[in-house]
Order: C-alpha cells, then sequence, then structure tokens
C-alpha cells in the first residue's frame, strides 16, 4: 500500500461537522449515533486520529504529548491569522470567554498573506493532526514563535467551524462529554455490530490504556473479516512494556467481617500503605513508572526506578506496588512526607531528603508473558521469587488466613507501624489481575471506616499477653472480661492492645501486680490462654469498632461463639469502679442486637 497523499482521507470540515453535532446534544444515545456514523466514515488508518480529536487530544492520554501553548500564545495565533492586534483578540476572549469562539468569529480577512500550512486545499484530519505534531516537537530557544507561526498558518487555511476546534485542542479546552465508554460504544455499534460487546472492548482498553489503539484494531480487521474478525483482533491487544495498565481496584466494606464472608472465608490480608501506587516496567536497563493516573513519574522518582533496576531480577517486568517516604531507621512516614516528592526540581535533593521504600504487591508481567491471568497466589509467589529485597524493595507484609481475628491483629499491628488499614485479597483459582477493574477480588478496608459504638465499655482485666517487638518485656495486650451478673462470672470480650500511652504501658505492671495468679481465677471464663491471668480487680474503660459473634470470646455464648469486642482501644483506668461494676454481658448482647437492627 503506497503512503496517503496529502488531502486523502476524511476531511477536518466534515469531522468538525461532527463535533458540532456532539456538542449540541447531551444525550448518551444521540453520542454514540453520532459517533458511530462518524467512524463509518472514517478510514482505519485515520480513526485512530479521529479518537483523540473528539475527546480533544492528539495522542493517547498516557503518552503526554505536550503542545505547549497556553492561552496567550493561541491569541497570538489568532491575531496573526485575523490580522488584529493582541488587544483586540484579548478583548474578544474577555467578551466570549472561549478562544474557539473568539478564532471561529474574528475571520481572516486582515490575516496573514503567508502561506497555509497544508499542501492540501482542504486539509483531512491526518493533516491537521501532523499540523499539531509539529507544534508539539517545537522545542528551544524560538520554539515559542515556531507554534505560533504553525497554528496561525493552520488556521489561516481553515473556515470559522475548523478554527473552533483547531483552538480549542490547542489550549486543550475542547470538551464535547464524551468519555472512554461512549467513545467504546460508538465503536462497538460501528464495527462490530452492537453495543453489547462494549465489555470486551473496553478490556482491551484497560490493558493498553489507549482508545485510539482500539479503534483502529477493530476498524481495520473489520474492514478485513467483519464484526467477528474485529472481536477476535481486539482480544490480541496485550500488554507492552511502556504501555501502562489500568490499575485494578479495590471494593470497600463497612464491616471486616462481610470482607471474609465475601471471601468465602480465606483471603491475603496485606497491610494498605498511605503512599503512592506505582506501575514500573522494567526492559532491560530501562525502567518507566507510572502513577494511579497513568501519568509517567519516572523523573520524581529516580531512586525507586534504580531499585527496580537492580532488584527485579527480569529482563522484562511490570510490577506494582506503594511507595511510602521512610525514616533512616525504615519507619514509614505519613503520606504528607512523600508528597514533597512530588516536584520537578530539586529531585536530587529530595531523594537524599527523603528516601523512599517501594512495597511491591503484584506482578503484571515477566520476560515476555503476561501474568495477568494467573491467580493472585501464583503472581505473588513468583514475585517473592524475581525481587531481592531490601535496598530500598520489600514486599507488602501479607498473612493469608482464615481468621478473623487474626486479620484484625495484623490490622491493628499495621496501625502502629503507620499503615491506614488492609486491603483483602482473593486468593481463589480465579483471583486474577483484572486491569481497570473494581471488583470484590480485592477489598479495602481503612481505619476510617471504623464505626465507633456509641457507648464505650467497662472492662475486667482477666489476663496479659507478652509483648513483641516494641513492646518486648511489657504487656503486648490486656485479657479483659464483661461481668454475666446472673451468673456471677467474668467472660472474655476481647484482647485490648491499643491506646495506651508509654506511661500507661509503664504503670501496668504496678496496678496488675498484685491480681496476678499462676492459673485461670474461678470466676473466669475464657477460650485463650494468656501469658499471665490475674483475679477480677482492674478495670478498664475501652471504647471499640463493633460487636460480632467469635469462636475464642466468651460473652452472651450461642452454639459455640460468643460476642467480640473488635478493635478495641484503651481510653483509661476506672479506679472508681469495682469488677462487680463492669458493663455486663447482658448490656453487652443488648448493643450487639441493637446494631443488628440499625442494620450495621
Ligand atoms: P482507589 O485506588 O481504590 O480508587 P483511592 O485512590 O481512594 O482508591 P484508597 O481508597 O486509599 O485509594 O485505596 C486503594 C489504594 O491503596 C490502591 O490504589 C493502592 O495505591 C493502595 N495500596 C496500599 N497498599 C496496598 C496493597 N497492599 N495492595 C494494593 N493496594 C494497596
Amino acid at each position: 500500500m503506497s503512503p496517503p497523499s496529502p488531502g486523502d482521507g476524511l476531511k477536518f470540515s466534515r469531522l468538525t461537522e461532527y463535533l458540532g453535532r456532539l456538542e449540541e446534544t447531551s444525550s448518551g444515545n444521540d453520542m454514540v449515533q453520532i459517533l458511530s456514523e462518524l467512524f463509518g466514515e472514517a478510514s482505519p488508518g485515520e480513526v485512530d486520529t479521529v479518537v483523540y480529536f473528539v475527546l480533544g487530544e492528539v495522542d493517547a492520554e498516557y503518552r503526554h504529548v505536550v503542545l505547549g501553548m497556553g492561552e496567550k500564545t493561541v491569541m497570538d495565533a489568532i491575531a496573526r491569522a485575523s490580522g488584529r492586534t493582541r488587544e483586540e483578540v484579548q478583548g474578544r476572549f474577555d467578551e466570549l470567554g472561549d478562544l474557539g469562539s473568539v478564532a471561529e468569529d474574528l475571520g481572516l480577512e486582515g490575516g496573514e498573506t503567508e502561506q497555509g500550512y497544508f499542501a492540501a486545499e482542504e486539509p483531512t484530519v491526518r493533516d491537521v493532526h501532523d499540523g499539531f505534531m509539529d507544534i508539539a516537537e517545537a522545542s528551544g530557544s524560538g520554539s515559542q514563535e515556531e507554534k505560533i507561526r504553525i497554528l496561525a498558518r493552520m488556521m489561516s487555511q481553515e473556515e470559522g467551524a475548523e478554527r473552533r476546534y483547531i483552538a480549542r485542542i490547542a489550549t486543550g479546552t475542547l470538551r464535547l462529554g464524551v468519555g472512554a465508554m461512549t467513545i467504546l460504544d460508538g465503536l462497538s455499534v460501528a464495527y462490530v455490530g452492537s453495543k453489547d460487546k462494549r465489555p470486551r472492548l473496553e478490556e482491551a482498553y484497560n490493558l493498553c490504556s489507549d482508545l485510539g489503539l482500539v479503534a483502529r484494531t477493530v476498524a481495520e480487521a473489520n474492514d478485513e473479516g467483519g464484526g467477528e474478525a474485529a472481536l477476535k483482533a481486539v482480544a490480541e491487544i496485550g500488554v507492552e512494556i511502556g504501555r501502562p495498565i489500568k490499575m485494578m481496584l479495590g471494593q470497600r466494606l463497612r464491616r471486616l467481617s462481610d470482607i471474609m464472608e465475601k471471601m468465602s472465608g480465606r483471603a491475603a490480608a496485606e497491610w494498605k500503605y498511605d503512599g503512592e501506587r506505582m506501575q514500573c516496567h522494567k526492559d532491560g536497563d530501562e525502567v518507566e513508572i507510572f502513577s494511579r493516573r497513568l501519568d509517567d513519574i519516572t523523573s520524581q522518582y529516580p531512586d525507586v526506578a534504580e531499585y527496580v533496576r537492580d532488584r527485579v531480577d527480569a529482563d522484562t517486568a511490570i510490577v506494582e506496588g506503594e511507595a511510602m517516604a521512610v525514616d533512616e531507621e525504615g519507619h514509614m512516614e505519613p503520606f504528607q512526607t512523600l508528597m514533597q516528592r512530588k516536584r520537578k526540581y530539586d529531585v536530587e535533593e529530595y531523594v537524599e531528603r527523603i528516601p523512599v521504600n517501594l512495597f511491591l504487591f503484584d506482578l503484571l508481567y515477566l520476560d515476555g508473558e503476561s501474568w495477568m491471568d494467573r491467580s493472585y497466589p501464583d503472581r505473588r509467589g513468583r514475585l517473592y521469587d524475581v525481587v531481592e529485597t531490601g535496598g530500598g524493595v520489600d514486599l507488602t507484609e501479607q498473612i493469608v488466613s482464615e481468621s478473623q481475628d487474626e486479620i484484625d491483629e495484623f490490622f491493628e499491628r499495621g496501625l502502629n507501624e503507620g499503615t491506614e488499614g488492609v486491603m483483602v485479597k482473593s486468593v481463589k483459582e480465579d483471583s486474577v489481575y483484572r486491569a481497570g477493574a473494581r471488583e470484590w477480588l480485592w477489598i479495602k478496608w481503612k481505619r476510617d471506616y471504623m464505626a465507633e459504638l456509641a457507648d464505650t465499655f467497662d472492662l475486667v482485666v482477666v489476663g496479659a499477653l507478652a509483648g513483641k517487638g516494641s513492646r518486648a518485656g511489657t504487656y503486648g495486650a490486656l485479657l479483659c472480661a464483661a461481668y454475666n451478673h446472673d451468673e456471677d462470672r467474668f467472660e472474655t470480650l476481647c484482647k485490648v492492645g491499643t491506646g495506651f500511652t508509654d506511661e500507661d504501658l509503664e504503670e501496668l505492671p504496678g496496678r496488675l501486680g498484685e491480681w496476678e495468679t499462676d492459673s485461670v481465677p474461678a470466676r473466669v471464663r475464657s477460650e485463650i490462654e494468656p501469658t499471665q491471668w490475674f483475679e477480677p480487680g482492674v478495670v478498664i474503660e475501652v471504647e471499640g469498632a463493633e460487636l460480632t459473634r467469635s469462636p475464642v470470646h466468651r460473652v452472651a455464648e450461642e452454639e459455640g461463639k460468643g460476642l467480640a469486642l473488635r478493635f478495641p482501644r484503651f481510653l483509661r483506668f476506672r479506679e472508681d469502679k469495682s469488677p462487680e461494676q463492669a458493663t455486663t454481658s447482658r448490656e453487652v448482647r443488648q448493643m450487639y442486637e441493637e446494631s443488628r437492627r440499625r442494620g450495621r
């Protein structure tokens, strides 16, 4: 096939008519109809450009082609094309509020006589696109003047309506209200036959993040073999290094206990780091990093790029993780600290000042092969093999568990380390990486979701568990019980491990020492075997997030499960209360029933 000669193909003026029609309607169905007609007129080789223009862009979003024209330079170009002064153009702009309308309105009567930009008399969509690419490529000294000159010459060859859209594309203000999904609907109707198949196109779009590529693929295949061929071709759009994949997202649920139900009882729980999501593409020594919005952020994080280059043992790979600012000892810093790394200048200085650690959690592609269709345990297992941890890279902290209590504990441990919650992920066979999807394979649960119960609890300390990590040598958590008045016994409700200040922790041995005992006290009912038992004596006030059924606690027991207080936090010692004045088991049950009635 010989390359198209200038003037061949869809005229820009024809596209303009469609843009006008799209601008006039707000009905989604009408838009799809108009788009499908438009796509029907475009040839496969130009339909990608048509798509970009409809979106007000000149290329796939992730490529970030920068035209580098602000309002002022576009005004200069309009002034030149129309033979008006800058002040006149500014005046019209103040009146109309849109440079597109100004460009249309001012006419060309007094314009430059310099010849137009396009070889063809009637420029095509592709010609105009070439013009914009020339504008984008003009760089270095004198480039502003060059950009103005090109745009002025482009406009001087066009009619009013075309100038309107050219000016809007130049300023990045063409907003027709057409979203990606509407484009995909239009493509489905035009090339596959109906809107029903849009999800198949959407899948491809999520993989390649380029609507133009999807459009060209379906148009070309349709040209050769019709709708079926188009669907087949689009299914073959695969992963490519350097082309960001839309990130998989998590659903959210209010109650952590509902999450385990959704996951059919077994799941991977991971700390949810409050940093910045990164999708890292490695190709030999080259590493590119994409943000959650698919922006290329490599230049902001040369350190992270280096870690991935050095520590991911693969020729090509796509890995995902969350970057966190860390202090010299590797402790996580708050999100705001990391945000100081979002800068254009002084990058190297800030690499030193605010070191970053990348916590990887997923593997999407490895040495020429997509891993997205494998289960999460497979992906994670392979990730573990190819990543050499340390030196700026770790894997996210994870447990795979069937036990709600274990996950609760894991969640709390994370909070103490500075995380903001957990991501619970399916570990079933079908736990694939679903690009761009927000589904139940991942469920996020944050500290902020903890709906605190209205009332606090006064509970009796009946045991203590030895501390780990920074709490080694002191008590890590207190086993606490409510008072069953009818049977005069103490039934465990929770283990309290958070909310203590350093002073509180120091006071604990003094306050509890006199109540120590070697075995389970007579009136205490507990499934848990603490490190140290205490006779009922000390009462503490505790707040919590919710009451649930649990096999490990004993309050209001039914069929082997008692009530448990989830995410309890220590508030203060209640010296004024005796153990028998603690919150009763009956009160706990009433609160539980009350919260069920409210549907929480
Ligand atoms: P979303 O990204 O789901 O639209 P959002 O931007 O508001 O939502 P959050 O609600 O805070 O973010 O939660 C999701 C984000 O948590 C992910 O996009 C990712 O950046 C981050 N994250 C932190 N730790 C993990 C982890 N272990 N696994 C997956 N994502 C994690």
